[in-house]
């Protein structure tokens, strides 16, 4: 007898605003060998969830469940899984799989992977009441975050952890911060952990507000320049525009990292912003050690998670609340 669960399923991708997800009964997956079962609790609204329901990621699986912030309780293992037991409390992220074997692999370079796979783009994720994980890709959940505050740590965390990495940011230095949603809210508490100064410009008042309560030196908008230049700055929001401000802001020899899978086009511009050594990099997914030394330093200070929840059947309201700058925080689906 088949069994059966309820899911949030992307047929056709659309404009949120026309709900795309359709909340529905779906076969309720089996675990293959090295994957774990997990029975979903909460599961993380993430921007790239919306770039792959709009259509801006070409679909790589159709139908897709979406969703790559998962955290539930291990419910059956398939064979030769060793690393987790029936009961674990773990959590499924972006990074589904690899192939173990390229050259970026073999390289400690596994987010660069030739042959990955991704929770809730090319494999079904976490909108759902189940989902699967390769053993080896799923983390333990610190103790002291409750499911729904540890699920915005396994995408808006540990990538905006690995954005912080990249954007080359030292004690005592300054930060940007483009963007002011999930990622950057838990990016600041460890920016001010490390030492760093941070400045936020962000369209959203209430978003300025936060990065304030969160220890913000100043706060402004998208394109206001900040009061100082800054060292590194780090950009979440999808608009190339910002990629020109965010570099008349940058001091000589300072790092720009874009922390987003997608981005409306950069304009064109004047060779001057880019002249005295500033460097301008993406960051592209994250590797499992990223993973692990985040979730370990994020309960060492413990971050602070805000959070808005919303039912799983409600996947289409959250998503659109997102769009719309009208999270506070990261929004979260709360599954069981
Ligand atoms: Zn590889
Ligand atoms: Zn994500």
């Amino acid at each position: 007898m088949l069994k059966t669960m309820k899911a949030c399923v992307l047929r056709h991708p659309a404009p949120i605003e026309r709900k795309p997800l359709e909340y529905t009964d779906v076969p309720k997956p089996v675990p293959a060998a090295n994957e774990v079962l997990v029975r979903v609790s909460a599961c993380g609204i993430c921007r790239t969830d919306l770039h792959v329901i709009e259509g801006e990621l070409r679909p790589r699986k159709s139908p897709i469940t979406p969703g790559h912030q998962v955290v539930g309780v291990v419910e059956a293992v398939g064979a030769g899984v060793k690393q987790h037991r029936v009961g674990d409390r773990v959590g499924i992220a972006w990074l589904h799989s690899t192939d173990g074997t390229c050259e970026y692999c073999r390289a400690s370079k596994e987010n660069l992977c030739d042959a990955p796979s991704f929770t809730g783009w090319t494999v079904d994720g976490g909108y759902a009441e189940y989902a699967l994980g390769e053993e080896s890709f799923v983390y333990p959940i610190p103790d002291g975050f409750d499911d729904l505050k540890a699920a915005p740590l396994l995408c808006a965390g540990i990538i905006g952890f690995r954005a912080l990495r990249l954007s080359a940011i030292e004690r005592g230095g300054r930060l940007g911060l483009y963007g002011f949603g999930a990622a950057a809210h838990v990016a600041i508490q460890v920016a001010r952990h490390w030492g760093a100064e941070v400045y936020a410009c962000t369209r959203d008042e209430r978003h300025q507000k936060l990065a304030l309560e969160l220890g913000a030196v100043w706060a402004g908008g998208t394109v206001a320049e900040p009061p100082k230049k800054l060292d590194s700055a780090i950009i979440f929001a999808p608009a190339g525009e910002i990629v020109l401000a965010a570099l008349k802001a940058l001091r000589k020899g300072g790092t720009l990292a874009l922390g987003g899978i997608h981005m409306s086009e950069i304009p064109p511009m004047d060779y001057d912003l880019l002249y005295g050594e500033r460097v301008v990099r993406s960051v592209a997914n994250n590797t499992r050690q990223d993973g692990h030394d985040f979730l370990k330093v994020a309960a060492e200070i413990p971050v602070q998670i805000s959070t808005e929840i919303f039912p799983l059947a409600e996947a289409n309201r959250a998503l659109n609340a997102l769009k719309n700058d009208a999270i506070r925080g990261a929004a979260v689906l709360k599954v069981s």
